[in-house]
């Protein structure tokens, strides 16, 4: 897993810490649904919301002081992943989503079925 700080772009271990770089910890809703869009993981692909690429991109363009931008399909899955994390009452709930806990196939379930539906 593979994750990069929503502030200034480096990357960091896990997508709820604290960055190394920045000192910035995602705190609102908004920021730790970033933080969920701007992680990568090459052992689990349906983990993630964004290419590589495309969070490489985005932390380049973070980096050049812009703003995170995604597509509101992206947004609200990411959204929804969360929101599923956390109605399961599962705190620390963002600790459950970098682990292979059982939670996390219930997130998986729901992406595939958003994917099923808003998809193609
Ligand atoms: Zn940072």
């Amino acid at each position: 897993m593979k994750s990069f700080c929503i502030y200034c772009g480096n990357s960091k271990a896990e997508a709820h810490q604290i960055c190394g770089s920045c000192a910035a910890t995602p705190v609102t809703h908004e920021d730790l649904i970033y933080s969920i869009i701007m992680s990568y993981s090459a052992d689990e692909p349906y983990l993630n919301f964004l290419s590589i690429e495309e969070i490489e991109a985005l932390c380049e363009e973070i980096g050049s002081g812009g703003k995170i931008e995604v597509s509101p399909q992206v947004f609200a899955q990411a959204k929804e992943a969360y929101s599923a994390v956390r109605s399961m009452g599962s705190p620390p709930l963002l600790s459950k989503f970098s682990r292979k806990a059982s939670p996390m196939h219930m997130v998986i379930l729901v992406l595939v079925l958003l994917g099923l539906i808003f998809g193609g």
